[in-house]
């Protein structure tokens, strides 16, 4: 048995968990919030019990030794000596076009991660951050980077060029990216076993419902068209991101005196469903507001609805068949009533929902469409850290032993 540690490390907070390979058991995970402040937290839950310490986080280094010294607790700790990780899988937003998969972190990865800083100035140095404190903490440890946008890397040049003058994509690498495709790409294999298919000839459209949202078109396994663009912003209306916009909306507003700073405060901060709504950008909190008769709650509910359906379609019209449409994330999940929302009136492409089963389902992986539907519709949790660890799990047992054998 191998443990490995996958790390997903923001800004100001850092989430981890030890998964036991070749079986994909999760052996207990932890996050650990306000870094760079003086009162740093880790939380972290096992079988073993739940540690919760409080201390002054002034970075990133100080936050990996205090998961160290969690992972390693005598009492609840995850592991006996943290000697035990063999491996280290990193969530890494942003790969730009020179990363189609998961990579063993290397000299060239880090300066790839660092030149692609510019398509992700939040993100990239975060992660990088992350990297840096882990190959401090496990020396030796390989480290893999698993990058959000690898797997739409297979979109064609109609998918992903904007029709803007070329040289902003030639000068300024301006083009459709997409992001979340670590959870597209586990949650539509998973689909594609679920259903006992091959993914050699099985089309699906999978659709990730979180705070964030985006759908993506995968043909064959591999991603051929997705909502999320050059930023996580295109696309579906999310919790508070607009999603599509007309962009000659933004210069209207700059003409009339809006700073680019708050139109970006609008657009990514304060829109979406939390925007419309002007109750939450939590769906929950949506649902109840709708149920009492607000009437901006049931708007928002129904635009949200509507975009997805649009995409949907969109999306269909450019695949020869579709075999599946999948539902992920909190509200992808969670949100019966929600999807009920969705496949309402997706009828006329073959989209037929089973709504007693769609109930009855709730949130485990299961299909909810009618026997006779062409397209069978699957409800299916993802787990993007599994996904990590899966592809650190095997690019350190193929390519990282041979790559040692070939050097001896
Ligand atoms: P993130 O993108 O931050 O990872 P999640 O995938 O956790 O977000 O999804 C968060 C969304 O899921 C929120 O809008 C939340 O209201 C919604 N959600 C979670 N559980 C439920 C539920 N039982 N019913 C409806 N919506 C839910």
């Amino acid at each position: 048995m191998e443990k490995l540690l996958v790390i997903n490390c923001g800004s100001s907070s850092l989430k981890y968990e030890v998964y036991a390979m070749p079986n994909k058991t999760s052996l207990g995970k932890g996050l650990v919030e306000r870094i760079g402040s003086p009162t740093g937290i880790i939380t972290q839950k096992s079988d073993k019990g739940v540690i919760e310490l409080n201390e002054p986080l002034p970075d990133h280094d100080a936050a990996m030794v205090l998961v160290k010294k969690a992972l390693t607790d005598p009492d609840k700790g995850i592991l006996k000596a943290i000697d035990e990780i063999s491996g280290v899988g990193h969530r890494t937003v942003h790969g730009g076009e020179d990363y189609s998969t998961s990579v063993i972190i290397d000299e060239d990865v880090i300066e790839a991660i660092k030149r692609n800083t510019d398509l992700a100035p939040l993100h990239n140095p975060a992660n990088l951050t992350g990297i840096k404190a882990a190959m401090e903490m496990l020396p030796g440890v390989p480290q893999v980077a698993v990058f959000d946008t690898a797997f739409h890397q297979t979109l064609a040049p109609s998918s992903y060029l904007y029709g803007l003058p070329r040289e902003l994509y030639t000068k300024h690498k301006i083009r459709r990216y997409g992001f979340h495709g670590t959870s597209h790409r586990y949650v539509s294999k998973e689909a594609v076993k679920l259903m006992k298919r091959d993914v050699e000839n099985t089309n699906v459209i999978s659709c990730h419902l979180g705070n964030g949202a985006s759908i993506t078109a995968i043909r064959q396994g591999k991603s051929v068209e997705t909502s999320m663009g050059f930023t996580p912003l295109e696309g579906l209306v999310m919790g508070t991101r607009s999603g599509d916009l007309d962009p000659a909306i933004l210069l209207f507003l700059l003409e009339k005196g809006y700073s680019a700073e708050d139109i970006n405060k609008m657009i990514n901060k304060e829109g979406g469903l939390l925007g419309l709504s002007g109750v939450s950008n939590d769906m929950r909190d949506i649902h109840l507001a709708a149920d009492k008769g607000n009437q901006d709650a049931i708007e928002a509910l129904e635009v949200f609805a509507h975009k997805i359906r649009q995409y949907i379609g969109a999306y269909s019209a450019n695949m020869v068949k579709v075999d599946a449409l999948i539902f992920t994330g909190g509200i992808g999940e969670n949100d019966i009533r929600m999807r009920e929302m969705i496949c309402h009136r997706l009828e006329n492409i073959g989209i037929v929902m089973d709504y007693d089963r769609n109930k009855a389902n709730g949130s485990k992986p299961g299909i909810v469409s009618k026997d006779y539907s062409p397209v069978t519709i699957i409800v299916m949790p993802t787990n993007e850290e599994l996904q990590i660890a899966t592809d650190t799990y095997e690019l350190i047992n193929e390519k990282y032993k041979s790559w040692v054998l070939l050097k001896e």
